[in-house]
């Protein structure tokens, strides 16, 4: 099988999509055995050569048109993430569709020249030129979480193709039914079917994938699972991206604007349940200003709507059973140690209550693990110096934000911090601009996804060095003389010992 169908007459693996809100099954997909898996790859790397022989221009137009079949049939795509996903209207309207939308824009106008051959200026032999030549890797595998289960495979794809490589998507088991929507947009905006395969299954169809020939992969999971997938593509020698784990911290200092660091907080932690890897983590808020915020931050909490996202909610359902008893444990444990649970708290079904916690401390596991869910621990510093220090004392470091009215401080704050992107006086939206380098450091991640980095990633990056003028021989080259040799000690001296002048 090619590709993956929603179907009811599978075998007993079959994988059953439920709603989170409602625990209705939505439709059932295969758990697909390698060889399936390895056909998929086959069929797509038949499908690439084609699509990589036309130019970039070319490729670009005929990706612009997923857009537009994207566009018209928004409610249907907006429906099923809302059904499978337990995501409100707005945040699959705002976090997938138009993201994704605006990213085909962005990169269809802009990868004809980010993808042009580049040249590199050479500095000392000048009777050469050199330039970079951006060739197709050939079949990208793509592995996701379900968190974003449109966004983020499909901008991944999107990159892909445009530099002219197929793709085999492997889906999260628990959101399969979103990847196989997107892929009759693709076919129905005219591309070619092959080039687009979806497999899906449970972990080992993921693994499987890593071992059916692909030419690079593109991760994006938890901490645990990218370790698998480094280890496996390190034994292939097959070049990944890793995109894992967050905990971003927020430093709101003495001078920040108090309502809108609230807001921007409660948003941040709370946004798409909290499951999002930028997530409002932590909060290190300096003394001064701690007491107001946490009132603030509560009071806001509160006012949060939560229900059946397919009505008009703020907050929807989780998405995964299995996360949401990983966040009522950690609630638990920071309660046991002495945090002062300030709202929320308590589980229904897949749906968390938006939790606020005060009188967290760095040792809470709430403090160091990945959260992912709604939840926002608050913990009271003496200064922006041991804010940074302690946002800092993490393994993961993916997004961070901080809070100032004063610009000039906010980047200086930012610049210390060890994350791959510091966001001031904002929280999560860099995501949604295709042009910057989305990525981590530590254990978030190796490699960047988006901006012009994450598409010539999806290419090889080919060297090509030529002549400028013809020249009989180098001087370098055989026969060697003692001549050469006092030439080239002298043009040497010349050139990197200490100058005449200088002395
Ligand atoms: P997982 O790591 O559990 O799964 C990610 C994907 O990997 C799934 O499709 C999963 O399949 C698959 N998989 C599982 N085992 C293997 C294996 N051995 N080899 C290959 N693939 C495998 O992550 P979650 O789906 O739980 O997603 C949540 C995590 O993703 C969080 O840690 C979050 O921070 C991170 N994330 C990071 C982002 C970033 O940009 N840095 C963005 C969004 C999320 P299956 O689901 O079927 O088990």
């Amino acid at each position: 099988m090619g590709s993956a169908q929603a179907t009811s007459a599978l075998p007993s693996s079959a994988i059953v999509s439920i709603n989170p809100a409602t625990g209705e099954p939505l439709g059932e997909v295969p758990d697909m055995p390698a060889a399936e898996v390895r056909a998929a790859v086959a069929k797509a790397r038949a499908a690439q050569q084609a699509w990589a022989a036309q130019p970039v221009e070319v490729r670009c137009r005929r990706v612009l048109r997923f857009a537009e079949v994207l566009m018209a049939r928004a409610e249907e795509v907006i429906d099923l993430l809302v059904r499978e996903g337990g995501k409100t209207r707005l945040e699959a309207l705002g976090m997938e569709i138009v993201l994704v939308a605006d990213l085909v824009r962005y990169f269809t106008k802009h990868a004809p020249e980010m993808l042009a051959p580049t040249p590199v200026p050479l500095h000392l032999m000048k009777h050469r030129a050199s330039y970079l030549k951006y060739v197709p890797r050939g079949v990208v595998g793509v592995i996701a979480p379900w968190n974003f289960p449109f966004s983020i495979p499909i901008g991944e794809t999107i990159m892909a193709l445009i530099a002219g490589n197929a793709v085999v998507l492997k889906p999260s088991e628990v959101t399969p039914l979103i990847a196989i929507k997107a892929r009759e947009i693709f076919i129905a905006a005219d591309l070619p079917p092959d080039l687009f395969q979806i497999v899906t299954g449970r972990g080992g169809t993921g693994a499987a994938l890593i071992d059916a020939g692909i030419d690079f992969c593109v991760f994006t999971g938890s901490v645990a699972t990218g370790k698998k997938v480094a280890a496996a593509c390190g034994e292939r020698l097959i070049p990944c991206t890793l995109e894992l784990g967050g905990k971003a911290p927020v430093v709101v200092c003495h001078d920040a604007d108090l309502d809108r660091a609230a807001q921007a907080i409660t948003w941040g932690g709370f946004a798409n349940s909290g499951q999002v890897c930028a997530s409002v983590e932590r909060v290190y808020a300096v003394a001064s200003i701690h007491d107001e915020l946490v009132s603030r931050v509560t009071h806001l909490a509160k006012e949060l709507r939560q229900g059946d996202p397919a009505q008009e909610v703020d907050i929807g359902a989780m998405a995964w059973d299995q996360q949401v008893s990983h966040v009522e444990k950690l609630v638990a444990d920071a309660v046991a140690h002495g945090a002062t649970l300030e709202t929320g708290g308590h589980r229904n079904g897949q749906f968390f209550e938006p939790t606020v916690l005060s009188g967290c401390r760095q040792d809470m596991d709430v403090m160091r693990k990945e959260i992912f869910g709604p939840v926002i621990p608050i913990m009271k510093v003496e200064s922006e110096d041991e804010a940074v220090r302690l946002a800092n004392d993490s393994h993961l470091g993916l997004l961070a934000y901080v809070f100032t009215r004063d610009r000039e401080r906010g980047r200086r704050i930012a610049e210390r911090i060890e994350a791959g992107t510091v966001m001031v006086n904002d929280v999560l939206n860099t995501y949604a601009c295709p042009e910057t380098p989305w990525g981590g450091v530590k254990q978030s991640g190796i490699g960047r996804t988006h901006s012009i980095t994450g598409l010539r990633d999806m290419c090889e990056t080919r060297h090509i060095n030529h002549d400028r003028v013809s020249l009989a021989r180098e001087v370098w080259w055989y026969p060697y003389k003692d001549g050469t040799f006092r030439a080239l000690l002298r043009g040497a001296r010349l050139l990197f010992g200490k100058r005449p002048w200088q002395r």
